[in-house]
């Protein structure tokens, strides 16, 4: 190496590290959303962010580690992502964040783990961070992992125990066809998928809300599992009851990896 010319060498691989995030809080997007108005450069819509959010699950995580690293950008890959509504608890969901151009490639991870989640109490939290190959990316994006959602569901007119129960009964190890979602068909292909439900529980009702448990194939839509989505998804819960039903709050508790 030559100081004096302009030739010097760094190892400038990223660095990759996987974990699990949990997310507390819910209106947080696990990626920068851009401004739909602006696309990104800023306007009186967004606030001159060029953001929908002010703050991501990327963003956050970035915030703490990039410095210590001192790598010039950060990426977060997801094992599939939770709608910016839902919460991600329990297990957390498996991540892999890669850092670009690190200055430094060895940076204690348990002191790290509690830098990210001290600067984010109340809001999200990472666990299991261990130094990992570029070929992880892969395996998290490809895992059709099982997910495991808690829901809270409002339904039109209260329904009777008896007709709940005869309800998820129904719908535990059921398989469902579903057709891409009306809120997203905007931006993923209209097809029709089958995922299946490995149980579905009644955790509790009372007058026109309850409460279920659903574990079921990666790639399922809840909400429309739930509302049936005008017929797009089905069997759903609501044709199950024959009662109007919505999704009021979801949370992600487990996701198999
Ligand atoms: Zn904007």
């Amino acid at each position: 190496m030559n100081l004096w010319n302009d030739d010097i060498e760094l190892d400038v691989r990223p660095v990759f590290i996987y974990g699990r995030y949990l997310k507390y809080r819910r209106g947080i997007p696990q990626t920068r959303w851009y401004c739909r108005e602006c696309r990104g450069k800023g306007c009186a819509r967004c606030n001159f962010t060029g953001k929908m959010y002010a703050e991501s699950v990327e963003e956050l995580i970035k915030a703490s580690i990039i410095d210590e690293f001192g790598a010039e950008d950060m990426i977060l890959h997801g094992c599939g992502r939770e709608d910016i509504d839902a919460r991600m608890l329990g297990s957390g969901r498996p991540f892999v964040v890669e850092l670009k151009e690190p200055v430094r490639r060895h940076v204690d991870l348990q002191a790290l783990e509690a830098k990210v989640n001290a600067a984010n109490i109340g809001k999200l939290a990472v666990t299991s961070l261990q130094y990992v190959g570029r070929d992880m990316i892969a395996r998290i994006k490809n895992a059709n992992a099982k997910k495991t959602y808690r829901v809270v569901v409002e339904l039109r007119i209260p329904v009777n125990k008896e007709a709940l129960i005869d309800a998820v009964t129904k719908l535990s190890d059921a398989m469902i066809e579903q057709r891409t979602p009306l809120r997203v068909a905007h931006r993923r292909a209209d097809l029709v998928r089958q995922r299946r439900i490995y149980e579905l529980k009644l955790l509790g009702y009372s007058g026109n809300t309850c409460e279920l448990e659903v574990k079921c194939d990666g790639g399922l839509y809840v909400k429309e599992l739930i509302s049936g989505d005008s017929g797009r998804t089905s069997p759903s819960f609501s044709d199950m009851l024959g009662v109007e039903a919505e999704v009021k709050e979801l949370d992600v508790i487990d996701v198999e990896l």
